[in-house]
């Protein structure tokens, strides 16, 4: 089989890349490993928070809300609390996706990439139904992409996560609560559909009381050196994508798969590998920060945010700096992260 475009994958990046690929001249093939009933369930284990800015910026109407958010609220040991409004989403993801795919031009095949290899300027592209040649190749086949393995040979950073549905009202706030004993990352409550809540933090924490269900994935985190090699590109979790701070990682993705669409159309996949390299969400700073807020002890964290107790405000957060310039990189990268990161 030819195709002038494969997309392996069609989770929130591969979704994205094959809607804006509609109109586009040649042919365009999704593939996709998992059947419906375990389609639903792979795209149900996450927080499934995104921000109406990521919705406008990816070019994608947000649907499939089941709640709105108005605040995020984070929790730092010694008790300052830091409360950022915002306007986002959670989402069905599973229904979103399809909904999607109904009004996507392309052709969607049920089938595993098993290997890639060069073919001239194409790639040749194994799969559990046969081989399939490609001019164009986008892989968004997430955390553990093949077309990563075989074309890039990079491995992004890795969070083991777990996210929990339990009953209850989780309110209009994305909450978060930090500490040292979370290494450097927090445990999360969402609200989620009617009447329960997303409760979630790294693998490994005692899992909440009482809950109905439960996943676990990994989450890549600060980007890769490469996303383009020829004509092969790599976006969302498979180029690393999430923030490695707020680990927004959906908004993020159908961005890169929008961008790399647009690639493609324009016959520059090297377009997508410049905006990937200037595109702030994979700014080596989100690292640089999580690798020192990673070594803070809560006496550090409590010292650092104590300046915060009353609110936060652009004012207090000068002042922050100026008392603690050796957290300034933390402060400025955690702001734009919760800000835009998601
Ligand atoms: C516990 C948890 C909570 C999270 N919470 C949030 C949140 O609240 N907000 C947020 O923005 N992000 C969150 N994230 C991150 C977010 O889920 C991911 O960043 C996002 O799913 C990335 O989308 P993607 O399309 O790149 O990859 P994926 O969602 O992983 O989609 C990849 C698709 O490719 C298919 N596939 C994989 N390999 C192959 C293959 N070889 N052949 C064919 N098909 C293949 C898969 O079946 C899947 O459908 C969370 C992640 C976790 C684990």
């Amino acid at each position: 089989m030819y195709t002038d475009v494969l997309i392996i994958g069609s989770g929130p990046a591969g979704i994205s890349a094959a809607f804006h690929l509609d109109g586009y001249e040649g042919s365009v093939v999704v593939l996709e490993r998992l059947s419906d009933s375990m389609f639903s369930r792979y795209h149900s284990v996450c927080g499934e928070a995104v921000s109406d800015r990521m919705f406008i910026k990816a070019g994608i109407e947000p649907e499939s809300v089941v709640a709105r958010v108005d605040r995020i609220e984070i929790s730092f040991p010694g008790g300052t609390v830091i409360t950022v409004p915002v306007d986002g989403n959670i989402i069905d993801r599973p229904e979103m996706l399809r909904s999607i795919r109904r009004r996507c031009g392309a052709e969607f095949i049920r089938a595993t990439a098993t290997s890639v290899v060069r073919e001239g300027d194409g790639f040749l592209v194994g799969t559990t139904v046969g081989e399939i040649h490609c001019r164009y190749l986008i892989g968004a086949d997430g955390a553990h992409s093949v077309v990563r393995r075989d074309v890039f040979g990079s491995v992004p950073e890795m969070l083991s996560a777990v996210n929990y549905i339990v009953e209850g009202d989780g309110g209009s706030s994305l909450s978060f609560t930090v500490s040292q004993s979370l290494n450097g990352f927090y445990s999360w409550r969402f609200p989620s559909k009617p009447g329960t809540m997303s409760v979630g933090s790294p693998k490994g924490e005692v899992p909440p009381e009482g809950n109905i269900s439960s996943g676990a994935r990994h989450i890549p985190f600060g980007g890769v050196p490469r996303v383009v090699d020829g004509n092969a590109m790599i976006v969302g979790d498979a180029s690393g994508m999430a923030n490695a701070l707020c680990y927004g990682g959906i908004g993020v993705a159908m961005l890169s798969g929008r961008k790399a669409a647009e690639a493609v159309k324009a016959g520059r996949p090297n377009r997508y590998a410049r905006w990937y390299s200037r595109s702030v969400y994979v700014n080596p700073h989100f690292m640089k920060a999580h690798r020192q807020f990673s070594q803070w002890t809560d006496a550090d964290i409590a010292e650092a945010m104590r300046q915060f107790g009353g609110g936060y405000s652009v004012g207090r957060g000068i002042v922050a700096i100026i008392r603690h310039p050796r957290f300034a990189n933390v402060y400025f990268a955690t702001w734009v992260a919760f800000k835009k990161g998601w």
